[in-house]
């Protein structure tokens, strides 16, 4: 079926080349394979998206291999033969959840999956650089690629988080911006580098709790936190306050002799009952 023309927007043109240019800079950097990978960015502050088509390679686009789409995932304009990437799913629910979005970025970094299929968390506060622009980075579950589990892997993680591991699979990055979705996808990528290395050379301790928590002011500074920051951060380095929030931690409970002694009492019942029940077996 032949689309209608379309009138492009103002500003269609610099985004359709700023799109080509970060996927020529993802293949240069090999953040993605073959034909893999996909990105698209709001048109409007409504949609529609513009997106790069299923089948062609990131690194080689041109501007009018781009398509046009509604946040339905419905084709609106393209040249003919171009059809909407099948991940496109998981990007129309990161634009469902979060309005402040424009771009998203979905990308295959070797390290970065090398680790998901090591079991290595790239949730850990060691880089200060990471601990700013990405925060915590939760890896989902294994997910089919190019299937509806894609999207609803992420959709329990997007409202909070600016980049996401897909397990065995690669990544997911956004920002206001695809240049800013772009750079979360290089931090990512060099921070699960660098955590590789350093596990490599024996590991090392975390940051201390004080200085994640001068990073987290810093990343609060300017404008980054996400809801999930407070509870995540407290789990992960023990900075159990929100930034600029130095209350001390509440004390732990004293220690209750009284208690210990009961629970000494209970193992020493337990084991009387165990002898016991071996000695009466025939
Ligand atoms: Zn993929």
């Amino acid at each position: 079926m032949a689309l209608a023309p379309r009138p492009a927007p103002a500003g269609e043109g610099a985004l359709r080349a700023e799109i080509v240019h970060i996927g020529r800079l993802i293949h240069a950097r090999d953040l993605v394979d073959g034909t893999a990978g996909n990105l698209t960015a709001r048109l409007g502050p409504r949609g529609p998206l513009l997106a790069t088509p299923s089948g062609l390679a990131k690194g080689f686009l041109e501007p009018d291999d781009l398509i046009v789409v509604d946040l339905d995932g419905r084709l609106l304009a393209g040249r003919p033969g171009l059809q909407p990437t099948s991940e496109l799913a998981m990007h129309l629910e990161v634009y469902r959840q979060r309005p402040d979005v424009g771009a998203v970025v979905h990308a295959h970094p070797a390290t970065v999956v090398a680790l998901s299929i090591a079991g290595i968390s790239l949730a850990e506060c060691v880089i200060p650089e990471a601990i700013v622009f990405l925060g915590l980075v939760p890896t989902t579950p294994y997910a089919t690629p190019s299937s509806d589990e894609n999207r609803r892997a992420i959709a329990g993680l997007i409202g909070s988080h600016d980049a996401i591991v897909l397990q065995y699979h690669g990544s997911l990055t956004v920002g206001g911006s695809v240049t800013e979705a772009y750079q979360r996808l290089e931090t990512l990528e060099h921070t699960a580098r660098i955590i590789a290395l350093s596990r490599l050379l024996g590991g090392g301790p975390p940051l201390p709790p004080d200085q994640v928590a001068k990073l987290l002011q810093a990343r609060a500074a300017l404008g980054l936190a996400r809801p999930a920051d407070t509870e995540e951060f407290c789990l992960a380095c023990g900075v159990c306050h929100a930034a600029g929030d130095h209350r001390p931690r509440p004390a732990l409970p004293a220690w209750d002799d009284t208690a210990v002694e009961a629970e000494e009492q209970l193992v020493r019942r337990i084991a009387d009952r165990v002898r016991h029940a071996l000695l009466d077996k025939p």
